[in-house]
């Protein structure tokens, strides 16, 4: 993509509605617009990150076992009337009436829904277990929409939905989910904890939040110190080995984290000596649930079981905040000069930067190495613009692309390009001629 021809809207000053550095670095680096409050549209550099949060969740959803569906945004309010929580909800729930005066809503979730489909696909106990899941648009009416993206009104979520005959299979199913998002979130480079929350009626392990640890998230957290030094790269997993996947979530679960809502003080001062007891802040990015029947039995998602008896399915539900996370990593992940993107989801990877453009040479060169790039498959951003170069840098670094090409007459009179990372500042001398071999 070259600059002249994009639409990247920059604003020099932060803007003063940006209480924290994700939505002032978004702001700034045009990847949003607000339309109204907690609603967003995505510029063409936020709808790449998005696309490439949005990917990798869908992946790891699919590696997991689950699968894919795309159910509406407006729902009919009968099943929720059923399932006891259209007025239970409260008003974080918008409510629509259509010409027929029918009450519809904007789904804020979709657990009914998706029993439905279910309940009216599915008959036999030999068609589960199934986990079905979707990425789509939600609007929950915040009391207080702020943050940008984090606390939005409208926002982009994944979730996903399981079904098994037994508690035990369900089991399974909820340590599928829980082993997936720490490969999703550590595919994104983030650290994302999993912590005790708030259990359904069944009690027992069966619901966890994964928080990013940021000073502007808005929980409290205490966990364990030895958190830090777990390995969280090395994911690799047969989901179909039961025992391996639940002794991933032990480990991940064996140590004290909680968020405030279900901290215990004299619990965590009993497990954890001083010397590791933390506290902090955090994000919560994902929630996963284990509800057992909450849905099936008002709904009647039921299935002949193996002695031909009916039986209430036992279900999760496992929510990632996929337009959240765009800016929770830039919470986790910048500086004082702008973002700085983990590759996997970058918008583009490199950052072409033609220090004199309109010099043929420069220019030439330049377009060399842009084609190479693209022709490799690798997203560049050209900076073909005219401007100075001073403000080229600011801009590259303020938008944190991973790589910087920066090429100008100078270099090419030794037939070179300077190459920097923008994590950690490091630049180098490279030929020419070796720049597209770099990147892949
Ligand atoms: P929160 O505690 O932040 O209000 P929640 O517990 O109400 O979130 P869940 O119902 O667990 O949210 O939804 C699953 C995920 O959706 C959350 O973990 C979060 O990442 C994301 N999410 C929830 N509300 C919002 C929002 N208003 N804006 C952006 N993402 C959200
Ligand atoms: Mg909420
Ligand atoms: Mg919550
Ligand atoms: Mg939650």
């Amino acid at each position: 993509m070259r600059i002249s021809q994009y639409f990247m809207p920059i604003l020099r000053d932060d803007p003063k509605e940006a209480e924290i550095a994700s939505h002032r670095l978004m702001l700034r680096a045009g990847m949003i617009r607000q339309e109204a409050a907690g609603s967003y549209s995505w510029l063409p550099t936020g709808f790449r990150v998005l696309k490439k949060i949005e990917q990798i969740v869908r992946e790891e959803q699919d590696r997991a076992g689950a699968i894919e569906v795309l159910m509406p945004t407006i729902q009919s309010s009968d099943l929720w009337k059923k399932s006891g929580r259209y007025n239970a909800y409260g008003p974080e729930m918008l409510r629509i009436k259509d010409r027929h005066d029918r009450d519809m809503l904007f789904g804020p979730t979709n657990e009914e829904m998706i029993t439905d489909i279910f309940r009216s696909g599915v008959q036999s106990y030999k068609d589960l277990p199934r986990n079905l899941y979707h990425i789509q648009w939600k609007f929950r009416d915040e009391v207080r929409p702020r943050f940008g993206v984090m606390r939005g009104r409208e926002f982009l979520m994944k979730d996903a939905y399981s079904f098994d005959l037994t508690r035990e299979a369900g089991q399974h199913s909820y340590n599928k989910m829980f082993v997936a998002y720490l490969r999703t979130f550590a595919r994104m480079g983030l650290k994302a904890v999993p912590m005790r929350a708030e259990t359904g009626p069944i009690g027992g392990k069966d619901s966890h939040e994964f928080l990013i640890l940021a000073d502007t998230g808005e929980s409290e957290v205490f966990f364990d110190r030895d958190f830090y030094d777990m390995d969280w790269t090395n994911f690799d997993i047969d989901y179909d080995d039961v025992g391996k996947v639940a002794k991933l979530v032990e480990d991940f679960t064996a140590k004290y984290a909680a968020t405030d809502e279900k901290h215990d003080q004299a619990e965590f001062e009993g497990r954890v000596p001083e010397a590791r007891r933390l506290t902090g802040r955090g994000i919560e990015v994902g929630h996963i649930f284990f509800f057992g029947t909450k849905y099936s039995d008002p709904l009647g998602c039921l299935v002949q079981g193996p002695d031909g008896k009916q039986v209430a399915v036992q279900s999760g539900s496992y929510g990632i905040g996929v337009s959240r996370l765009v800016g929770g990593i830039i919470e986790a992940s910048h500086d004082e000069n702008g973002i700085i993107w983990p590759e996997p989801v970058a918008p583009f990877k490199v950052g072409l930067i033609n220090l004199k453009a309109g010099d043929a040479e420069t220019d030439q060169a330049c377009e060399k190495i842009y084609q190479g790039l693209t022709a490799k498959g690798v997203e560049v951003l050209y900076d073909d613009t005219d401007e100075r170069p001073g403000g080229k840098f600011k801009v590259m670094d303020l938008i944190g692309l991973p790589w910087q090409v920066i090429i100008g007459p100078r270099g090419l009179k030794d037939g070179i390009a300077e190459v920097k990372n923008r994590k950690t500042g490091e630049r180098s001398n490279v030929p020419l001629a070796d720049i597209v071999g770099k990147f892949s």
